[in-house]
């Protein structure tokens, strides 16, 4: 394996992170907008800033605050507050990404303290890599699986190859003028994977983004113990099918009781 391979981590540049998931009482500096530095853009709460604790090498780290709310979240947001997060979010990943200056650049968000989250205010990472192809890993089966809707602009479905598992939900739109559509079939998803799934063992997730030509998919990956299958052997395991089955049914089931969406109701 080449080193192009591995991010590294620099342990002096990440002393004095703060890690609230932690110490409950401790200072939040997404709430303290003012002291705030090296902002980039801003639209309405959200603010799009370069990361103070940068922490990998041959990268630019930046954050977008979504909300003043410190306990604000997707699965907590109006159908309209989330929307804007998600098409603020996309337009900046997207200025990144044609920016050219990136081998690639992710976006993501941690959200709970099984997530490797370290701030509980609620901020999405969008991180350009120097050197390093960050979907290099990835293969187009990691984002099919058990559908659980399908309309001509947007499919969801439980992966049937995850990446690392077990539960991993995919919401695809095929063109990007669909976003107010991902962002809707993602926040009830968030939803369903920290209020149903399991009856609520979840209070983690995390959420990737991946561009693939005109298809945007936002990957929701519910969060616990990573399996020593993984850890040890790189196997990804998945629930078997009848499982699979259950939780599709179900997810389909909020979706249509509480998604606000035209592809919903002409299903
Ligand atoms: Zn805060």
């Amino acid at each position: 394996m080449s080193n192009k391979d591995v991010l590294v981590f620099e342990i002096e540049q990440a002393k004095g992170k703060p890690r609230d998931v932690e110490h409950k009482k401790d200072y939040c500096p997404f709430c303290d907008t003012k002291s705030l530095t090296n902002i980039i853009d801003q639209s309405g709460d959200m603010i799009w800033l370069k990361n103070k604790f940068k922490t990998l090498r041959d990268t630019e780290q930046t954050i977008i605050i979504e909300s003043h709310d410190h306990y604000g979240d997707i699965s907590n947001y109006s159908v309209e507050k989330n929307q804007e997060v998600f098409n603020y979010i996309y337009e900046c990943w997207n200025k990144m990404i044609q920016s050219k200056k990136y081998e690639s650049v992710l976006m993501y968000k941690n959200f709970g303290p099984m997530s490797g989250g370290s701030l509980r205010h609620p901020h999405f990472q969008i991180i350009g890599l120097n050197k390093v192809d960050g979907y290099k890993h990835i293969e187009p089966e990691n984002f099919t699986g058990m559908d659980v809707f399908n309309s001509k602009h947007i499919n969801v479905n439980v992966s049937e190859k995850p990446i690392m598992g077990f539960v991993e939900f995919n919401v695809t739109i095929n063109n990007p003028k669909y976003i107010d559509d991902l962002a809707e079939f993602t926040r009830v998803t968030v939803k369903y994977v920290l209020d149903d799934l399991y009856d609520g063992k979840f209070d983690s997730y995390n959420i990737f983004f991946y561009k693939v030509g005109r298809k945007i998919i936002c990957k929701v990956e519910a969060r616990y113990v990573v399996s020593p299958y993984f850890v040890g052997y790189r196997l990804s395991q998945r629930d078997g099918d009848d499982q699979v089955k259950g939780i599709a049914a179900v997810l389909l089931q909020r979706l249509k009781e509480n998604a606000h969406s035209k592809e919903i109701e002409l299903n």
